[in-house]
């Protein structure tokens, strides 16, 4: 791509876009203590010079009138020692009454990677509670546990060329040409070289992405595990196994084939499970099997479920049988949300993980943390997962939350609750770059943090592949960096020598040194080769897909290829999926609920809200449904009409879609109490969740609808 202009007029920064887990570099111009344009970065390995339009407008939502300029305690604005004086007080009254899991901490995919490591240091090292989840248990919980069962760690096996490189791409409950646009873009240029490469779209909906599709089956929600159980059996009954990669390379291949094959015996009962066709299904299971390239992508239709991880397994075990995996273009693919969901997981961000792929289930990796750290309150228990979390705030046990650059109060099922919740805890600390989300709202102690082109750090993306985020503009008022602000809040807890780093580097080089620690190939993540990196390679640091050790120096696209797993016994797992169905059904005046994302708009719309362009693809909340059930419930296009559950309501534009499914209704997720109060489609979910890994189920509950 050229650069516009403007750009080469200026001075060019290379850094990493701030919304999507694609991770697309950007070359931004910068005049004046502005971006004045943006680019995509031609060397980024993510993107190759490409952006979406989110990308391509980060200078036109720089600059908000809501931006957060000061520390704000109780409504007024007071200074920063005021501020973490007041915070870490109330913390350390609460630990000492109450013990230390009576505090928590919420965190985001948003953050940096040093952000997120020193908050795991200083909740579970120091403080002594792992009370500490993130967003990313909304987004990538499922197939993390999925990972883990299969590999022995949590790590994704391809690259994003393995997705250009394939055969046969089939996508399950990914809406790629909406929730990551750059590799949607990637696809259909590989599609538009060889158009016999074909493309198979898994979802209940008709959604942008089947536009490249050959095939789109729009299964039954939910029934995803069914399918690959079925296709699990039609590898074994026609010749689709790969037994030496079986036999060599893996465990538990016949328990897992008998487990399917009680479930689902042919391609008949597939088809009946999943209300498809059967000449569909057997279409699609020939392909998987004649095909060696093969690549099945996952997002959140998959993981948003009460069976997530379970979904995840399923597809997992037939490229485990079929030996389709540390191959080009063969290789089971999740994606992730958010930019840095896979950093965060690096670093321990969620509740039931210790900092570099280590875990609470091994008393070793307890002990080697510990040791490392110098941690003198080390917690030796998984946490509360995130919706646990809020209803023990909720309950008055946890006291007091520090949430980071992330709005609970809109994003969370039952999302209301989450609220009310907030308003009856003792103390709500937000940091964040916004003053007035719904959640900052709630908060006593408001904390101004910098944001992208600000602030400075490291990102991980879908494919492992670890950038920079550069910082090259001053932060406005008072606004400090998230790693500082936590590193001196955890001086104020009387922690300041574990937390004396002068700058981004020392963090990162300490997260690359435990990386690295008595990792033998037993852990995924590993980036030792980087732990003396020194300031000047650090901030010209060029994209690397990690594993990064002194055998892969230049990074590793893709993993397993000697068919050698992070298990002891270096063997992936089959794990044997017994398929169910979502946990709520919709009674018969009821419609199921589906929320997402749209193309121009990021999360709560904090940012993306605040550019004209970007609301002009959609610019209100809207319900997609179906033309008969516009009938059945006596609706018109293009009126209002309401959703309620849980007591909350949700007001949106009838749009007729026969890319919906009959008794289903999809809705997006952006709007809130900034854009439309009465719109927050989250209050609506309920809170069901994996009963493995806490993710919650999204993308099925049972709604009323009415017209307005
Ligand atoms: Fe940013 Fe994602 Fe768009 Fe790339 S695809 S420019 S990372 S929003």
């Amino acid at each position: 791509m050229n650069l516009p202009e403007k750009l080469i007029a200026s001075d060019t920064v290379n850094t990493t876009c701030c919304y999507c887990g694609v991770g697309c570099g950007v070359t931004a111009a910068v005049a004046d203590n502005q971006v004045v344009a943006v680019a995509g970065d031609n060397q980024h390995p993510a993107n190759k010079g490409r952006l979406c339009i989110k990308g391509s407008s980060l200078h036109e939502t720089q600059s908000s009138p809501d931006r957060l300029l000061s520390p704000m305690l109780h409504g007024k604005p007071v200074d920063w020692d005021t501020a973490l004086d007041y915070g870490a007080a109330k913390f350390r009254d609460i630990i000492e009454q109450h013990g230390p899991d009576a505090v928590a901490f919420y965190l985001s995919g948003q953050l940096l990677t040093e952000d997120y490591y020193v908050a795991n240091k200083l909740m579970k090292g120091f403080v002594g509670t792992a009370n500490i989840d993130t967003n990313s248990r909304l987004c990538m919980a499922s197939a993390v546990v999925a990972h883990k069962r299969a590999f022995g760690s949590d790590a994704v096996p391809g690259c994003y060329e393995d997705l250009e490189q394939t055969d046969v791409l089939i996508m399950v409950g990914s809406n790629t040409a909406y929730a990551h646009p750059v590799v949607y873009q990637r696809i259909a240029k590989a599609k538009e070289e060889r158009p016999d490469m074909k493309i198979v779209v898994l979802d209940p909906r008709r959604t942008a992405t089947c536009e490249i599709a050959d095939i789109h089956l729009p299964l039954r929600p939910g029934t995803d595990a069914y399918f690959f159980n079925g296709l699990l059996t039609y590898l074994a009954d026609h010749n689709g196994i790969d037994q030496d990669f079986v036999d060599t390379h893996t465990n538990g291949f016949d328990d897992s084939l008998a487990a399917a094959r009680g479930q689902v015996p042919d391609i008949t009962a597939a088809a009946h499970l999943c209300q498809l066709e059967r000449a569909d299904v057997e279409k699609v299971y020939q392909l998987f099997a004649q095909n060696d390239k093969v690549v099945t992508v996952f997002s959140q239709g998959v993981n948003q479920s009460s069976s997530g991880v379970d979904k995840g397994n399923a597809l997992i075990n037939c490229h485990l049988a079929s030996g389709k995996i540390g191959k080009p273009g063969a290789t089971p693919f999740s994606i992730t949300g958010q930019p840095n969901a896979m950093g965060g997981r690096e670093v321990g961000g969620l509740a039931n993980q210790l900092a570099a792929h280590m875990g609470f289930d091994k008393p070793e990796d307890i002990h080697r943390v510990e040791q490392f750290w110098q941690a003198p309150n080390m917690a030796r228990k998984e946490g509360l997962k995130a919706v646990d979390m809020f209803r023990a705030i909720e309950e008055g046990k946890i006291k007091a939350v520090w949430i980071m650059a992330t709005n609970p109060a809109v994003t969370m099922p039952e999302a209301g609750r989450v609220r009310k919740a907030l308003e009856k805890c003792d103390l709500v600390m937000v940091s964040d770059c916004i003053g007035n989300t719904d959640t900052a709202k709630l908060a006593d102690l408001v904390l101004p943090a910098t944001t992208w082109s600000e602030k400075h750090g490291t990102v991980t993306n879908s494919e492992r592949c670890i950038s920079l985020q550069k910082g090259f503009l001053n932060a406005p008022g008072e606004a400090r960096h998230d790693w500082e602000i936590i590193c001196q809040f955890a001086q104020k807890l009387g922690y300041g020598e574990h937390f004396s780093y002068s700058h981004q580097v020392d963090i990162f080089r300490e997260h690359a040194a435990l990386s690295g620690l008595d990792n033998n190939h037993s852990r995924g993540f590993n980036i030792s080769a980087l732990e003396e990196i020194d300031k000047k390679d650090y901030e010209n640091f060029a994209p690397l897909r990690w594993p990064v050790t002194d055998q892969s120096p230049e990074g590793t696209d893709r993993l397993f290829t000697d068919g050698r797993f992070y298990t002891p016994d270096g063997r992936a797992r089959f794990i044997p999926i017994e398929a169910r169905l979502p946990v709520n059904t919709p009674a018969a005046d009821q419609v199921i609920l589906n929320t997402g994302r749209i193309r121009d708009q990021w999360h709560t719309m904090s940012r993306t809200g605040t550019a004209a362009k970007l609301l002009g693809h959609v610019d209100e909340p809207y319900i997609d449904i179906h033309p008969e059930d516009i009938e059945r419930f006596g609706l018109i296009e293009g009126d209002l009409a309401v959703l309620a559950n849980q007591g909350q309501r949700y007001f949106g534009r009838v749009k007729k879609s026969a890319d919906q499914r009959e008794g289903e209704v999809f809705v997006p997720m952006h709007w809130n109490g900034k854009y439309a109060a009465s719109s927050c489609a989250d209050a609506l979910v309920n809170a069901v969740v994996d009963p493995i890994c806490g993710q919650p189920e999204f993308k099925h509950s049972p709604v009323r609808i009415s017209p307005f």
